[in-house]
């Protein structure tokens, strides 16, 4: 999308104005949407969601099958709206947006009910009972969405808290707010009942609203500042949240790496959505020995980027004016501080206002913005490492702990780094590519975020685990009831030595 500019204010409501990133012609106005609104529509949802509930898994997935065919006959319309808002190519919208979302549908309407069975462990101890642990939905989940996958990730928990037996109440972002509610539109035009779904239009307001507002879960995607006042509001209502936050992702590129196809992908990764991707590779760690290779074959594929307005590009604009403040303030701290720009550096001019020419630096230290703060734009750093464990080292120096990628030939090696990195995620020879990957758990360490979606918990966390505990057999003496006497206290005695005191009895703990 687009930029946002308060325009008018009747009725207590507030509208916001868009204009397109690429042109900054007009897009249209949105109302905002007041705190008395939001409470509305989360008591209509909650009104809702029973009904829906009692659907069963599998009408809910028929719903999710209409959506998909929706999706897919009519992809056109979608990526008008998405490229309309944020610019980007329509291939890019394609890779992005639609294929995620068409797996998303496809994958939730095949697999929940499997996911969300009733479970049934074995008990190692009280053999009289049964446990059945049941994965019951929480009522209405309160969703929050960022600007720069602005269909995908609100499309995305949206299914898998609707498949669950959710309402869901969603908030996007104000940026992209056409992208967002194409997701209620799709919903509605595939059958899903009213008031199941309510898409807010509204900012920052209407967010804390909706967290505010009485919904039993916050699904929160956006930065750490946000995710933080989310967090801590979650955290007062004793509600549960899941934050979904920024990154500053890091790559080790090893001496035994395809060294052309590792700066392809580090490109790749860098670059997508303009660099506007929460996984995007910012910190590019080389060992020394390839690093004059590396570093000629990335400046060659960057040079190669195409930029434009339409048609068939790579990079589009930064999404607004306050993200192009961010990538000219973080690069010019860079080369204030002795970075040396090895392309780009500045704002392309010659396509649009918002343009900003990819770009790649060098000589950079851990003190500089651009390697400590996210910069959410066309920019990465490449530092020369004397080896593996330097690399290791500097990577996991940063306050973020989203995703990194490995570049090797050496799976033992990728592992072994893997595994010592710091992060949510991590990716061996590609860009970050675990948010499409439904099994794989998602989600950030330290400030990147609280929690995980997606793998075998994502789904469960739009419930409450209930353990019902049944009979399965009944002993002739219930020690545990009252009344309490010393022979029950001998019995207890010699139950417990046996269980935890004999070869035997450990066999059952
Ligand atoms: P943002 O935090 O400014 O806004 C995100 C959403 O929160 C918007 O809908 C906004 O209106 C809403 N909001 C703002 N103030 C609020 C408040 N006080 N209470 C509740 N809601 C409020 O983030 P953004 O600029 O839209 O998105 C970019 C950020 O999102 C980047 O940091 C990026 O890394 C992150 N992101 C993370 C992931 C991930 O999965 N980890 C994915 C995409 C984006």
């Amino acid at each position: 999308m687009a930029i946002v500019e308060p325009v008018t204010s009747t009725n207590g409501h507030r509208r916001l104005r868009l204009e397109s990133p690429t042109t900054r012609r007009a897009l249209g106005e949105i109302t905002v949407h007041t705190a008395a609104e939001v409470r509305e529509r989360i008591a209509a949802a909650r009104r809702a969601q029973p009904q829906f509930e009692a659907l069963g898994f599998e009408k809910r997935a028929q719903i999710m099958r209409r959506a998909l065919s929706i999706l897919l006959s009519q992809q056109e319309r979608f990526i008008d709206v998405i490229v309309g808002e944020t610019g980007r190519s329509r291939m890019e919208t394609l890779l992005m947006e639609l294929f995620p979302a068409c797996d998303s549908l496809a994958y939730y309407a095949k697999h929940a009910e499997r996911l969300l069975r009733d479970e049934s462990p074995s008990l190692h101890l009280l053999k009289t009972k049964k446990l059945v642990i049941s994965y019951r939905p929480l009522g209405v989940i309160g969703i929050i969405t960022p600007w720069n996958g602005p269909f995908v990730l609100s499309l995305n928990p949206t299914v898998q808290a609707l498949m669950a037996g959710n309402a869901v109440v969603l908030k996007p972002s104000e940026v992209t707010p056409f992208s967002g509610k194409l997701v209620g539109e799709l919903f509605a035009e595939a059958g899903l009942p009213p008031d199941v779904l309510c898409v807010l239009e509204g900012d920052g307001e209407t967010g804390a609203a909706l967290v505010e507002g009485g919904v039993d879960k916050i699904s929160f995607t956006g930065s750490v500042a946000t995710g933080r006042k989310v967090g801590e509001a979650c955290g007062r209502q004793l509600i549960p949240c899941t934050l979904e936050l920024g990154g500053k992702n890091p790559t080790i590129v090893c001496a035994d790496s395809d060294v052309p196809r590792a700066a392809k992908g580090c490109v790749s990764g860098a670059f997508l959505n303009a660099g506007q991707f929460c996984c995007a590779t910012a910190r590019i760690y080389v060992v020394d020995s390839v690093a004059d290779a590396f570093i000629g074959h990335v400046v060659e594929y960057v040079r190669s980027l195409k930029q434009a307005r339409e048609g068939e590009f790579d990079l589009g604009p930064a999404i607004w004016p306050r993200q192009l403040e961010i990538i000219e303030r973080h690069v010019n701290d860079a080369v204030t501080r002795g970075a040396r720009v090895l392309t780009g550096g500045a704002r392309n001019r010659e396509v649009g206002e918002l343009f900003f020419q990819p770009t790649v630096l060098t000589d950079v230290t851990d003190d500089m913005l651009v390697m400590r703060e996210e910069t959410f734009g066309p920019v990465v750093s490449i530092v020369r490492v004397r080896d593996e464990a330097e690399a290791l080292r500097r990577a996991n120096q940063s306050a973020y702990g989203l995703a990194a990628t490995v570049w090797t030939s050496d799976h033992a090696k990728a592992l072994r780094l893997s595994k010592a990195l710091e992060t949510g995620h991590v990716c061996m020879n590609d860009c970050s590519v675990t948010y499409g990957i439904h099994e794989a758990p998602f989600g950030g360490r330290k400030q990147s975020g609280l929690g995980q979606v997606h793998g075998p918990g994502g789904l469960k966390g739009y419930c409450y685990a209930q353990s019902i505990v049944l009979e399965r057999t009944r002993l002739g003496q219930e020690d545990a009831f009252y009344p309490f006497t010393d022979q029950k206290a001998s019995t207890m005695r010699k139950v417990m030595q046996w269980v935890f005191g004999s070869r035997l009895g450990r066999l059952f703990t």
